[in-house]
């Protein structure tokens, strides 16, 4: 069975990652702020990385329940710093909670965060036709433009393009892999 080239001899888990969930459409506002979440946590890092430490930041951040991690203090920062579990760095964790506070002002805007990012694309999902896999695009550019603006951190149009095929705004699989 034919995969993406970026999955190819890599652990299981990563597989799984891939054959399940990358470019698998959400439209649930929960896993939807846990991806940008985890995004953001790898910028300047592999996904891989991330993703291995994916079970302990579910335990750490309420199961990314936006509400609860809006409202962690400086105790729960402290105590997220001090994780070994997850990526220790202070600004980025400190970015994920501010991000949550603008996250719930575009459900409130939009009805749900869903509602806000699918209507970049009316609602479709754009398929890659060839193999030459971009870093970002015009799209992440202006999703990240406009996410800045509310005064999102770690939402580079970079971060954001993995976030779309994360989450199947993109379909980004290869022409030559079973999921395409
Ligand atoms: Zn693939």
């Amino acid at each position: 069975m034919q995969v993406c080239s970026w999955v190819r001899n890599q652990p299981e888990f990563y597989l799984k990652y891939h054959n399940e969930e990358w470019g698998v459409p959400s439209y649930d506002d929960r896993e939807l702020f846990e991806l940008l979440v985890l995004e953001g946590f790898q910028a300047g890092l592999a996904w891989i990385t991330v993703l291995k430490k994916r079970e302990a930041f579910r335990v750490a951040y309420d199961n990314f329940d936006v509400q609860k991690v809006a409202n962690y203090d400086d105790k729960k920062i402290a105590e997220l710093i001090q994780n070994t579990g997850i990526i220790r760095s202070k600004s980025k964790i400190i970015s994920s909670i501010n991000n949550a506070k603008i996250f719930i002002q575009i459900q409130k805007e939009f009805g749900s965060f869903s509602n806000y990012i699918w209507g970049f694309t009316g609602g479709k999902i754009i398929k890659n036709t060839n193999d030459k896999i971009p870093v970002s695009t015009p799209l992440s550019d202006l999703i990240s433009k406009d996410l800045k603006k509310r005064g999102m951190k770690y939402v580079g149009s970079i971060i954001i393009y993995s976030y779309l095929q994360a989450i199947g705004v993109v379909d980004d699989h290869e022409t030559t892999c079973f999921r395409y």
